[in-house]
């Protein structure tokens, strides 16, 4: 991974098996997604990447929750320590639309694949 990450750039490795960004609330923090089966997995799409399942920076400050779909980000709950301890709560879905609509959009319209040979 280079050291220095682009906001809104999703880097791929394939050759890794990891993909990397910097934290879509514009903290600056460096996420890092290993990729496979049982973990999470980048598709192509018409308008830009998308990655599954959800990223939560709980180890950062800011707590970000969000998920890139198509080259967007739709921001997800902040949950609590009891709820990251807890697992998925069940009720995020329903919270959702509300944190989506006070967070700034950022979109993820660039990315890199295979970066790192
Ligand atoms: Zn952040």
């Amino acid at each position: 991974m280079p050291k220095v990450l682009e906001p809104g750039v999703l880097y791929v490795s394939e050759k890794y098996s990891t993909a990397a960004h910097l934290c879509a609330c514009g903290c600056g923090e460096k996420i890092r997604t290993p990729l496979g089966p049982t973990e999470w997995s980048v598709r192509d799409g018409s308008r830009g990447p998308s990655l599954w399942p959800s990223v939560g920076s709980w180890q950062r400050p800011c707590r970000s929750h969000y998920i890139i779909d198509n080259g967007d980000v739709h921001w997800s709950t902040q949950w609590s320590d009891a709820e990251v301890q807890a697992g998925r709560a069940s009720e995020q879905a329903r919270r959702e639309a509300y944190f989506e609509s006070c967070r700034p959009h950022f979109s993820f319209w660039r990315w890199l694949r295979n970066l790192f040979r």
